[in-house]
């Protein structure tokens, strides 16, 4: 049975071949392809301010991809393209990475293993995920929140965009 994913893809570091991070996020796009992981459609490739300890800017992007690969497989299949990126998974998480590959949204609905949890657990307060992914799959519903990409997104730009309550004593 054919599964859609929903992908983000983030690059925050250069790569020795490939360049600068959204050069990187170009070539991991080609790279699904060629790892018979047919992307059917890719948003813009967008840049974004760094996240956690690491201080460098982020390339970030969306794709849809269609396989038969269920979601642990799929897992394992993303793990090894981060790694042919040179991406060495020892250390803290958000630490600077030539290639991060997530499982956002699956059409499947919901899944939860030991090592996986889809949708992403946190992807609904990322703009850089729900950005790209606006571009893709404004109507994606997430199957726990039952908002769709587009509505998440309003709510979160929304967020940001309201005015900081004023301190106790103002
Ligand atoms: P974040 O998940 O907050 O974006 P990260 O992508 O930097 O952080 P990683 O080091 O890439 O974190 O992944 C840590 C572990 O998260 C992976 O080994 C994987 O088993 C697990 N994981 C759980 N859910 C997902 C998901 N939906 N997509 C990708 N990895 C996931
Ligand atoms: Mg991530
Ligand atoms: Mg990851």
């Amino acid at each position: 049975m054919k599964h859609t994913y929903l992908i983000a893809l983030g690059s925050n570091m250069p790569h020795p071949h490939h360049g600068r991070p959204a050069h990187v996020v170009r070539a991991a796009l080609i790279a699904l392809d060629l790892c018979t992981l047919p992307v059917t459609a890719a948003a813009p490739i967008m840049a974004s301010a760094p996240v956690g300890p690491s201080r460098r800017r982020y390339a970030n992007c969306a794709a849809l991809i269609e396989t038969t690969l269920c979601p642990d497989a799929l897992l394992d299949r993303l793990h090894a393209i981060e790694a042919s990126f040179g991406r060495n998974r020892l250390g803290q998480r958000w630490r600077a990475r030539t290639l991060d590959l997530d499982i956002i949204l699956w059409s499947g609905g919901i899944h939860r293993t030991r090592r996986l949890t889809i949708p992403h657990p946190a992807y609904a307060g990322r703009d850089f995920v729900l950005g790209p992914a606006l571009r893709i799959a404004p109507h994606w519903r997430d199957p726990k929140t039952c908002l769709c990409v587009k509505h998440a997104h309003a709510r979160l730009t929304r967020r940001a965009r309201l005015p900081k309550a004023p301190p106790p004593h103002a």
